[in-house]
């Protein structure tokens, strides 16, 4: 089944996920921060956890464009001969290779393009919540985002 490309995404709910790659550099029961990929068009983004329910099932995560980045070179320097690319969720064992560490900090620190917020129980699979935010909204990482975004209340 197709994916939606990310640049088609509107806000909404119930959505098709377009990310099909996710390298979770914090796991717990499930991704918590990492990096995954348009499967259309290949633009990177970073994501990182703000909020999660009970359960620990649905998740919130900030998502970020990372324009210019390339996801298949950031996998290149973090897999390893023991330690090969799985998807749709590859969670490498650390310590990563210094040269990965390089990478990721330099991604980090890249200026954000597009930013949303999504809430999901997994990023490449059904999205619950996708809400674009402004390029100057301040966005909390401490917050009770599952209600911000009505999640969970319904
Ligand atoms: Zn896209």
């Amino acid at each position: 089944m197709a994916r939606p490309c990310c640049a088609e995404r509107t806000d909404g709910r119930q959505l098709r996920s377009p990310f099909s790659r996710v390298i979770a550099t914090g796991y717990y029961d499930g991704s918590t921060e990492g990096f995954t990929d348009c499967d259309t068009c290949r633009t990177v983004y970073e994501f990182k956890m703000l909020d999660w329910d009970e359960g620990q099932d649905i998740r919130v995560f900030k998502v970020e464009e990372k324009a210019g980045a390339l996801f298949d070179e950031l996998v290149e320097v973090i897999s390893t001969e023991q330690d090969r690319p799985r998807w749709p969720i590859w969670v490498p064992r650390s310590p990563f290779p210094v040269a990965a560490e390089k990478r990721i900090h330099d991604l980090r620190s890249k200026v954000a393009g597009a930013r949303f917020l999504i809430a999901t129980e997994d990023p490449t699979k059904r999205i619950l919540v996708w809400r674009s935010l402004g390029p100057d909204e301040v966005v909390e990482d401490r917050g009770d985002w599952l209600k911000a975004l009505g999640v969970g209340s319904e």
